[in-house]
């Protein structure tokens, strides 16, 4: 296999998890007495331009046939860190009612809602139909299309460039990020902004946070990567931000390469931070695996003890990482009897590979376990602090990433 940016042939393994079903395939009562389809969880480092980027596999045309669909706007923290965007964008960028913004992967409308209400004129580009049937009755217009440089190209012919495009955790996941790239190079308009969010391999390395690692999540990014792929499509990052957002995000600003927009200093900033923690040796790839072991040895061994004392242990948070960190450690029900969870869509179901049941969060009230192990460690403070009436009858929390914690 090539690497997906540079062509150059992929031998260094950054990360081993082994097989795994897709993240999102959770299963019904029926489904549990078929065979389950896994494919192989592995990630590569480019020797040259050091894309941390998925095996191939078979699954990508199963991916998007999943059907269930994640709707961005059942959480509220996403919603106010999309509208606190869009009020700062919308000032940095003077833009105005004749302003024209497209944000790519605009999921069920949860951020372009925003400029329907300042009147700003924006296009949804959305593949699932129904999130996108969600963002149309926001009055969000949205194309049903995925997007790459044929329709950037298409839309800028019609005489619909963009003065600002937004691309929100879709760059990680799309399989061919030159020709997504080249999509957003022929969409700009020669004076317009892209911004891009995505998690930042700096954090994800620096925090172990390799349970971020699924099929449909292609690539994983540092600043100095994308900027040589935005290079390569005729565009350049002029600015960066780092967020919080799933352990730590970037936020990069991109224009065509002759466009006015002078490079700010946060731009170096990252880069030498990341040349500093040797993100272009070799040696923080090299030592990873090892270090997701330890993580795995230490919740199976805290697992294991658990049930050789008699204390009861649910899990919290029906999630991707979950079902990663889940499945590599082969957990089962044995040790994990139920997983709650706040969606509806997802109770009564089961998780992808380790079947464990999906119960409402009502099921921790009436079991009060000795231990709840928070899956999604990056809302570990908010489940806590729903939780609390829990511990008031000491049940005690654990996180197992970036190492086991138990409060
Ligand atoms: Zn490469």
């Amino acid at each position: 296999m090539n690497c997906r940016h540079c062509q150059t042939p992929l031998s260094r393994v950054f990360l081993d998890l082994g097989h795994a079903p897709l993240s999102n395939a959770y299963l019904s009562e029926g489904d549990l007495d078929r065979a389950e389809m896994t494919y192989p969880l592995r990630l590569f480092v480019c020797d040259d331009c050091r894309l941390v980027q998925t095996q191939d596999h078979a699954a990508a045309d199963e991916m998007f046939k999943a059907d269930y669909a994640y709707f961005s706007s059942t959480s509220r923290s996403w919603l106010d860190h999309a509208a606190r965007y869009c009020a700062m964008i919308t000032e940095r960028l003077a833009l105005t009612p004749a302003s024209f913004v497209v944000e790519v992967a605009s999921n069920d409308g949860y951020l372009l809602r925003n400029f329907v209400e300042s009147g700003i004129p924006c296009l949804g580009i959305e593949p699932t139909a129904g999130t996108a049937n969600a963002a149309e009755e926001l009055g969000i217009p949205v194309l049903r299309e995925f997007f790459g440089e044929a329709m950037g190209k298409r839309l800028a012919a019609e005489g619909r460039g963009a003065d600002l495009v937004i691309g929100n955790n879709v760059y990680a996941h799309v399989p061919d990020i030159n020709d997504f790239t080249r999509g957003l190079a022929a969409l700009v308009k020669p004076e317009g902004v892209i911004t891009l969010e995505f998690p930042h391999l700096m954090r994800l390395i620096e925090h172990c946070q390799f349970d971020t690692t699924y099929h449909e999540h292609f690539s994983y990014l540092s600043l100095s990567v994308a900027k040589r792929i935005f290079e390569s499509a005729g565009l350049r990052v002029f600015d960066v931000e780092e967020l919080p957002t799933h352990g730590g995000s970037l936020r990069i600003y991109g224009c065509r390469a002759r466009a006015g927009h002078a490079e700010r200093p946060a731009v170096a900033a990252v880069l030498a931070e990341e040349e500093k923690r040797g993100l272009r040796e070799t040696g923080p790839y090299d030592g990873f695996q090892r270090r997701a072991e330890q993580v795995k040895d230490d919740l199976l061994a805290f697992l294991l003890a658990a049930r050789r004392e008699g204390m009861s242990v649910a899990g919290y948070g029906a999630a991707a990482k979950g079902n990663t960190l889940l499945n590599f450690a082969g957990v089962k029900r044995d040790l994990l009897p139920f997983i709650c969870d706040a969606a509806p869509a997802k109770q009564g179901r089961f998780m992808p590979g380790s079947h464990i049941p999906v119960l409402p969060p009502q099921a921790l009230a009436d079991r009060r376990p000795d231990y709840v192990l928070i899956l999604p460690w990056n809302i570990a403070d908010e489940v806590r602090a729903q939780l609390a009436p829990l511990a008031a009858h000491g049940t005690r929390f654990v996180t197992a990433v970036p190492g086991l914690s138990v409060i």
